[in-house]
């Protein structure tokens, strides 16, 4: 297998990357992202989640998550909306909530991307479904290749505890040492979009270019980074994908995704005691950290 071309989206790619709302935009049509989030032990996650994905342009959120984590977010964020109805995207997986409720969204936008429930029973095979952001605990559930168009977000340690589910066992050491390799090989046997996170974050579908994005710094190594993360990239999916989205949308959707870690990123640069430019990022990109030169091919 050849190494894939690596592509980075600058701070001034992301106004002509970034779904805009048009004029005439209401609330619906600038997109609705349900959320599936947060436990009685991390409610927080759900407030971050919510919090970034109402930052960054959702029409609505819908929060699926039981109580406490239901009122958490509730009381946090007032726009939010509880309880089921039409979306077109989802996030799930921040802060641990129930297995049994990610798993059974995962499934009925499987079945409505099989066609399986078409009104008249017949096979309506590539339908269009609104496109998922899994992260945390909704990858632990991933064990083969996704039947909907989706977004995986792991660190190197979530990456290493998927691939071997996936039958082809890699240590996080090895995944750190060839991350452009790793994030393609994942996006390959999961037929999704995989966002490796890290110092430089990496997206990869399962042909094509891999995006790198490097805007972030050491000061978004906190707890609840990645659940804002989540939020973001949700808030670009249900924007992006009105009309729902088949995996001929993946590259589409990692373009979003590259876009979303370049905004994560972005928004840490005030903590940088210089305030400055991310030069950082572009230096880092230059190193052989991503390990896509000759002896990692
Ligand atoms: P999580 O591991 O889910 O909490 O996500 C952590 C987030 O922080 C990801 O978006 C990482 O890319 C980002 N991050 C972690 N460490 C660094 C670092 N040293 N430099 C830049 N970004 C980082
Ligand atoms: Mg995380």
């Amino acid at each position: 297998d050849t190494a894939p071309d690596v592509l980075s989206l600058e701070p001034a790619d992301l106004a002509g990357v970034w779904p805009t709302p048009a004029q005439t935009a209401h609330k619906y049509s600038r997109g609705v992202l349900g959320l599936l989030a947060g436990s009685a032990e991390y409610p927080g996650a759900a407030i971050l989640t919510a919090t970034a994905a109402l930052s960054t342009g959702v029409g609505m959120l819908r929060v699926l998550t039981a109580e406490p984590a239901r009122t958490a977010v509730l009381q946090a964020c007032p726009e939010t909306v509880p309880g089921e109805g039409r979306v077109q995207a989802w996030a799930l997986g921040p802060g641990a909530p129930e297995p049994e409720r990610m798993q059974a969204i995962m499934h009925q936008i499987a079945a409505d991307a099989a066609g399986s429930t078409a009104q008249d029973g017949s096979a309506r095979p590539g339908s269009r479904v609104p496109p998922a952001v899994l992260d945390a605990a909704a990858l632990d559930l991933l064990d083969g290749p996704l039947a909907f168009p989706a977004v995986l977000t792991p660190h190197a340690g979530e990456l290493s505890r998927l691939l071997g589910r996936l039958g082809e066992p890699a240590a996080r050491e090895e995944i750190e040492a060839a991350p452009v390799r790793y994030a393609r090989r994942a996006a390959e046997l999961t037929a999704a979009v995989v966002l490796l996170k890290g110092a430089v974050t990496l997206v990869a579908v399962p042909s094509g270019p891999v995006f790198a994005q490097s805007a972030g710094t050491p000061w978004l190594a906190t707890a609840g980074s990645g659940d804002v993360l989540t939020g973001i990239i949700g808030a670009a999916l249900a924007a992006g994908f009105l009309e729902g989205a088949s995996h001929e949308d993946l590259p589409r959707m990692a373009e979003l995704a590259a876009a979303a870690a370049e905004i994560h990123g972005l928004s840490a640069w005030h903590h940088h005691p210089d305030g400055g430019s991310p030069r950082r990022g572009r230096e880092l990109r230059q190193g052989p950290q991503l390990g896509h030169e000759a002896g990692h091919r």
